[in-house]
Formats: structure tokens, C-alpha cells, sequence
């Protein structure tokens, strides 16, 4: 009869999607949107109210005959059971009884209501002060009616009937007071109809409700058989008692009201304590946890991806991500991923995982060399550090054909030595190594030099137009000061030209082709160093080379 969560079925569920056809528990429910939408589909769900997940009341009994014990309602039992008890004693008795019932009726009805919006601890005492005596009025006044309706009955069409309706009304008083209760309408209350509809919807339980008020009944009786009222002390120790299962009996039909809630057109939440405000990031959980377990494989990604850019200094999503990605078979995704992944390892000083991860991408993806040349090296220098010489081959062989503006290519070559010189019989190729990384060095050399003689030519330039600009005006110009600046930006663009491509090396593909590489692409540039291109040229050589042979 209950259903359970899709997706936690140990947990009773209290929605249900009518687009995925689940139903689900508070965990896969996105309360911060209203009304609550489905994790999964982001679907509007249908309340199941309390309906499906509360208890039974008969369940919940040692917890009814506790709740009047929280010392501000025992209090008003107490005190109210010494004045109707004092009632014999005292003059104006009628006032103070109508007034100490009153009371105890209000409270009675207060934990009646609260209980049905689902709070299951007792009301503070200030829901007694107010309106007892109207309240008391309007309940004498709903008694007086039933009793008239049956008399009337009784005396306009049978007697037979007459009784049933007496029966019926009887049994139906627990119906009334509740039906009192959700519409504040004695008329309401005491509509037959509507008595008979609460009381099918509820079913069994009110049966059981009856029962529990019999045996209540019967004990307050036995204790009266025993001790009489004679005395002050037994007539305030049976008040005492009534009024206390008067606020049980009023908890379990706000109970009643709670549970049957949707039967009875209602809706209200447990309050119990659990708080249902999650924090985005136990709702991004969620989240990941429904992809996972509906094998959603590109949902879950896409929301590990999420989870780092809204939350970047929690080191799990990446840690999950990647361990998610070896697991399932994704290679398109995974080699994506893998740059990010390695660049918050070393970034998050996580260098010791660096390599084991690096091992273990290569087993999911066979053959993986990162794009970027700069990851490459790191690579190559974990996979050196922890002896893996053939890996540090392996990451950086090529690395100048294909990354020739690399500013670090002499280093990554200097370790690629190292690395040969490790193993054994890699004398020619360390030879061949060691050629390269002279060639490199020469190059740079040269470049360096170029660039220095181009702006060393620019500087004179701008010096010579600064020298015209003042003859022909006769003065320093206002824009003397503009201009070298200008001059300086453009000789700080030339060498940012490293910095740069250092910046884009972990991201995406250089977004322009360095010079050197491709001389046709150069002539869009009205000031490239054109010079200093014609005259490296002869000696990128080296770029010709090919990566070294070595077999491994
Ligand atoms: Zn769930
Ligand atoms: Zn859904």
C-alpha cells in the first residue's frame, strides 16, 4: 500500500512524478523551486502529502500519551482539573468551571490543529487564553442540534431511523470534531453527509480511534467506580485524567487529519525535527546521485563539470569525475576531461597523484598524449620522477615538431636525455638528443638576438620621428609622451609573445600560429619580425629533424 522512492527504496515516498511515472522520496525532490521539481526530469511533481509516509497512528501510541506531558500543557491539565474539582467548594462555581473547561477545550482543539499541519509536539498554553468559552458554546450548540435533528426525526418520519441517526451521530462525534476543526463550521460538522465521507475515507483507523476513546472512557468510569468523587482529591484526580486523554485523543485526530490529508483535502508536511532546506551543493548530489544510478553516463559528466566550475575548491567532483570517467566507457569525454584533471592536480599540490592517474588514463585510453606541450612536460617530469623513463619518452618525443614556440622546449629535451641516458642501449638516440637541444639553444639564441636588434632599430625609429615632430613644431608636442609609450607597448607585445602562449598552453589549440612555422600566415602582420625570420631561417633545421627513432 505505502510506495517506496525509485531511487532509495528504503524510504517511503512523498512525491510523485507523473512525467517519469516515480515516485520519490524528500532526498530526490528539488524543494528549492516551487512547487518541488523532479531531480531527474525537472518535472512538477504531485504532493504525496504525509499521506504515504506517516505512520499509522496505532503505531505512534506511546508517542500520543507522551505529547501531553511537555510541562506547559500538564500544567493546564493540572490547574484546570483543581478548579473543576474545586467547583463544589467555591462560590460563582459556574463561571470558573465554564471558564477552566473552556480552556481546556481551546488547548485541546490547538493541539487538534497543530497536529494536523504536522507538528507533533504540544502548543505553548497561550492557545488556551482565547475563546474557550465561545468554542465551548459553539460545541454545546452542535450537541443541541444533533439532539434536536434526532428528536425531530424521531417524531416527523420513525423511530427506527430516528435511532440510527442517534447511533450514527455517536459514533460520528470524533468525525464532527474533526470536521469542526478543518472547516470552523458547526453547520458543516454536523452535516451527515459529510460525516459519512470523512469516516470512509479514514476507514479502519477510525475504527480503531473509537476503540481507543471506549477504553479511555472505561478507565476514567473504574476510576470513579473506585474512588468516587466524594472527596476533593478523586474528583480532581479523575478531571485530571479526562483532560489528559481529552489532549491525546484531540493529538491523534489532528493525527488522523495529517495522515488522511489528501482524503480529507488537506496538506501539510511532518515537522518533526528534519529540515528540508538542503544546500546547493547536497542538491547537486542528489543530482549526480540519480544520473548515477539511472546510468545517465554523459548526464553524470556533465554535472561533475558543473559541480567544478560552481563549487571549484571542493577536490572530490574532480576526484569522482575522473575515477567515473576510467570506469565507464566515455573516451571522447575522457581525454577532454583529462588536461582539466591534471591541471587541478598540480595546481591543488597533488602532484603524488599525478602519475598513478596518469597510468591509469593510459589504461582506459590506450595511446592518450595530451595536446598542450607544457602538460606534456609536467607529465614527463612526474613520470621521470617516479622511474618511468619510457613514459617520459613517450610524452616528450616530437614535442619540438609539434610545439616549436614551446618556450620550455630545451628543458623538456634536456629531461628527454636524461631519460635516454637511463636505458640502456639508447646511445645513438641520446646523441641525437643532445644534437637538438644544441639546435634548439641555437636558435633561440638567434632569435633572441633578432629581437633585440628589431627593437633596438624601433627604438631608433621612433627616436628619429620624435626628432622630426619637435623641429618642425619647435617645441616638445603634447603627444611626445603618447607616443613612446606606444613604441615600448609594441616592444613588450614581441617578447609577451612567450608569456602568451604560456597562458593558452593548458586550454585549447594556439589560436594563432607562432612565427617561424608557417611564413605565408606572417604577411598579415604589417610588423612582424620579418627580419629576424629571414635570418633564423637557415637554421630551423633542427624542425626537420625527425622525432628520435627508438623503439619501445
Ligand atoms: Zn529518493
Ligand atoms: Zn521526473
Amino acid at each position: 500500500m505505502k510506495d517506496y522512492c525509485q531511487y532509495h527504496p528504503l524510504s517511503a515516498a512523498t512525491f510523485h512524478c507523473d512525467h517519469c511515472a516515480h515516485f520519490l522520496c524528500d532526498h530526490c525532490v528539488d524543494h528549492s523551486k516551487m512547487p518541488e521539481r523532479c531531480i531527474h526530469c525537472g518535472g512538477k511533481l504531485e504532493s504525496l502529502g504525509a499521506s504515504n509516509s506517516a505512520e499509522p497512528f496505532w503505531r505512534r501510541l506511546q508517542q500520543a500519551f507522551r505529547y501531553p506531558l511537555a510541562s506547559q500543557s500538564l500544567t493546564l491539565i493540572v490547574v484546570v482539573s483543581l478548579l473543576t474539582s474545586a467547583l463544589s467548594v467555591l462560590p460563582f462555581a459556574i463561571a470558573i468551571y465554564l471558564i477552566a473547561t473552556g480552556a481546556m477545550m481551546r488547548y485541546s482543539f490547538a493541539c487538534l490543529e497543530n497536529t494536523a499541519q504536522g507538528k507533533l509536539t504540544a502548543p505553548d498554553i497561550t492557545h488556551a487564553y482565547e475563546g474557550g468559552v465561545v468554542l465551548l458554546f459553539q460545541l454545546l450548540a452542535i450537541v443541541v442540534v444533533m439532539t434536536a435533528v434526532v428528536i425531530g426525526i424521531e417524531m416527523a418520519i420513525s423511530e427506527g431511523l430516528a435511532k440510527l441517526v442517534g447511533v450514527l451521530f455517536v459514533l460520528g462525534f470524533p468525525a464532527v470534531i474533526i470536521l469542526f476543526a478543518i472547516n470552523q463550521s458547526w453547520l458543516e460538522a454536523i452535516n451527515p453527509a459529510s460525516i459519512l465521507r470523512l469516516i470512509l475515507a479514514i476507514g479502519l483507523p477510525y475504527g480503531v480511534l473509537l476503540g481507543l476513546i471506549l477504553v479511555m472512557t472505561a478507565s476514567v468510569s473504574v476510576l470513579h467506580e473506585i474512588i468516587g468523587t466524594v472527596d476533593f482529591l478523586a474528583a480532581f484526580l479523575q478531571s485530571a485524567v479526562s483532560n489528559f486523554y481529552t489532549v491525546v485523543v484531540f493529538h491523534i485526530m489532528g493525527y488522523m487529519i495529517f495522515q488522511y490529508q489528501a482524503e480529507l483535502g488537506f496538506t501539510a508536511r511532518a515537522e518533526d525535527g528534519e529540515a528540508l532546506e538542503r544546500s546547493e551543493m547536497e542538491l547537486h548530489n542528489a543530482r549526480i546521485d540519480i544520473a548515477l544510478k539511472e546510468a545517465q553516463y554523459n548526464k553524470v559528466v556533465d554535472l561533475f563539470a558543473e559541480a567544478n566550475s560552481k563549487f571549484p575548491d571542493q577536490a572530490s567532483y574532480y576526484l569522482r569525475c575522473f575515477d567515473y570517467l576510467c570506469n565507464v566507457n566515455l573516451p571522447e569525454r575522457l581525454s577532454r576531461f583529462a588536461p582539466h584533471f591534471f591541471d587541478f592536480l598540480f595546481k591543488s599540490e597533488r602532484k603524488e597523484q599525478v602519475y598513478p592517474s596518469y597510468k591509469r588514463l593510459l589504461r582506459a585510453l590506450p595511446g592518450y598524449q595530451p595536446e598542450a606541450p607544457r602538460l606534456r612536460h609536467l607529465l614527463a617530469e612526474q613520470c621521470y620522477s617516479n622511474g618511468d623513463a619510457r613514459s617520459t619518452l613517450k610524452l616528450l618525443n616530437g614535442l619540438h615538431k609539434q610545439a616549436p614556440d614551446y618556450p620550455r622546449l630545451v628543458a623538456a629535451y634536456e629531461l628527454m636525455c636524461e631519460a635516454l641516458a637511463d636505458m640502456p642501449n639508447m646511445g645513438k638516440q641520446l646523441a641525437q638528443c643532445q644534437q637538438l637541444v644544441a639546435n634548439i639553444k641555437r636558435r633561440a639564441e638567434q632569435k633572441a638576438e633578432a629581437r633585440a636588434a628589431e627593437v633596438a632599430a624601433r627604438t631608433e625609429a621612433a627616436k628619429a620621428e620624435l626628432a622630426k615632430t619637435v623641429t618642425r613644431r619647435g617645441g616638445a608636442p603634447k603627444g611626445a609622451k603618447l607616443i613612446k609609450p606606444k613604441r615600448e607597448a609594441d616592444a613588450e607585445q614581441l617578447n609577451d609573445e612567450h608569456l602568451t602562449h604560456e597562458q593558452r598552453v593548458l586550454g585549447s589549440r594556439p589560436t594563432r600560429i607562432p612565427s617561424g612555422v608557417k611564413p605565408g600566415a606572417k604577411k598579415a602582420e604589417p610588423d612582424s619580425t620579418q627580419a629576424a625570420e629571414a635570418e633564423s631561417k637557415p637554421s630551423t633545421d633542427d624542425n626537420d629533424l625527425p622525432p628520435i627513432d627508438f623503439k619501445l
